[in-house]
């Protein structure tokens, strides 16, 4: 397998961050990864893998070998006349999959299309969009460990699903590689989820009174592109922070002042703030200072403007952290890793 020296990563992540790392591989297959994963050991250089590069910020440069997992390949595992048990390779690019699905007529994660990245990152931190994360469909996963080479497999309370987490993002950070992914989908009775006003706004403007596995995914495409940037014109990783969770007390105080804010209950006395209607509201939407910026569209999505550094980016988001801190008394989270 080829290893590349001082190679930079620009191409590799949305955000378009040119950042140089020491190492670079592709692996293709599970050979390929237990080769790598020996060749970091002999040579003593860490190890950072990489997906689809959607849902990190790099801002330093990599003294580690990158490794871009591209382990394809799709196969029923199971199946009933109710279900089906799919098994996705980690390299896999996931909206290719959802197609796949949509295409066999499973359902399950059509409101998840359009999402960018891989299968392998799925579940690191539990996609959502649209009322579905893939916990919901979730059935196991496999995953080569770093130190022996050995395969485990983690059931969905293994993986300690939650909001935009799991236990790789935490306790287990950086001891597995991900290896394939299987999901349980229906075939049959399907249990449609289009309770987000956007999705049934779009439904209505489609015409679409009985709605499908197919006129769902479209819907959700029509309604992401029209307002999320295409990382291919336009650097981003997506929403760079999460929805606040917090006491309804806290709600009320904030209501006060902000009469329109936007919140949906969370449970036990809880309340998700809409992050992005913090960060418009005070003021930061089509925000930009040099290549950095707060995209004009969706305030909760940071932006690349071609040469931002991504040190310029995280400024940037700590200046919002900051701000939403002394403006709301709110906390608010990074969603997007930082390297
Ligand atoms: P990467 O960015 O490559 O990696 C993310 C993290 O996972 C890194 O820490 C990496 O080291 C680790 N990792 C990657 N692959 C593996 C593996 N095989 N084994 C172990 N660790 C691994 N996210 C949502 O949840 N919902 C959305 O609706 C959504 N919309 C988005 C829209 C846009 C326009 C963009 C740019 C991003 C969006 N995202 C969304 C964020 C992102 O697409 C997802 O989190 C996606 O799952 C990341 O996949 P990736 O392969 O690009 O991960
Ligand atoms: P939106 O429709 O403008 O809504 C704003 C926020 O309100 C969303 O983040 C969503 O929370 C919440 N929300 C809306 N309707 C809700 C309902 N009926 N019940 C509970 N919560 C509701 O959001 P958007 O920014 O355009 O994104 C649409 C969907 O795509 C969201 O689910 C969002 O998470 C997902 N998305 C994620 C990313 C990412 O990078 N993570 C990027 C783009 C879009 P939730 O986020 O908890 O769903």
């Amino acid at each position: 397998m080829k290893i590349e020296n001082s190679a930079s990563i620009k191409a590799y992540n949305t955000f378009g961050i040119d950042a140089q790392a020491s190492k670079l591989a592709k692996a293709e297959s599970k050979e390929d990864i237990l080769e790598l994963l020996e060749y970091t050991e002999v040579n003593k250089i860490p190890l950072f893998i990489l997906g689809g590069g959607s849902n990190i910020l790099f801002t330093k440069t990599i003294n580690e070998l990158v490794l871009l997992n591209r382990v394809r390949g799709i196969q029923v595992v199971d199946e009933n006349s109710d279900a089906v048990w799919v098994e996705a390779m980690a390299g896999e690019n996931w909206h290719e999959f959802v197609m796949h699905c949509i295409k066999n007529d499973w359902a399950g994660i059509e409101n998840l299309s359009l999402i960018p990245g891989n299968v392998g990152a799925s579940p690191m931190q539990n996609i959502g969009a649209y009322g579905v994360e893939i916990k919901d469909v979730f059935h196991s996963l496999k995953a080569i460990n770093r130190k022996t080479g050995e395969v485990k497999t983690f059931n969905g309370q293994e993986c300690e699903f939650g909001y935009r987490e799991s236990i790789f993002k935490q306790r287990e950070k950086s001891k597995w590689i991900i290896y394939s992914v299987t999901f349980k989908l229906s075939k049959k009775k399907h249990e449609y989820k289009t309770e987000y006003g956007a999705i049934i706004n779009e439904l209505d403007a489609m015409g679409i009174t009985q709605p499908s596995i197919r006129s769902i995914s479209n819907a959700v495409i029509n309604i992401r592109q029209s307002k999320l940037p295409n990382p291919a014109e336009l650097g981003n990783a997506g929403s760079f922070f999460k929805n606040p969770v917090v006491d309804n007390g806290l709600v009320e105080e904030i209501r006060k002042q902000y009469p329109n804010v936007v919140s949906y209950p969370a449970g036990d006395n809880n309340s998700k703030l809409a992050a992005g209607w913090l960060i418009e509201n005070a003021g930061w939407k089509g925000f930009r200072e040099g290549d950095a910026g707060v995209h004009a569209k969706q305030a909760l999505v940071l932006v690349n403007y071609g040469k931002a550094k991504g040190n310029e980016i995280q400024n940037l988001a700590d200046r919002i952290i900051a701000d939403i801190k002394s403006k709301y008394g709110v906390h608010l989270e990074q969603e997007v890793n930082k390297y």
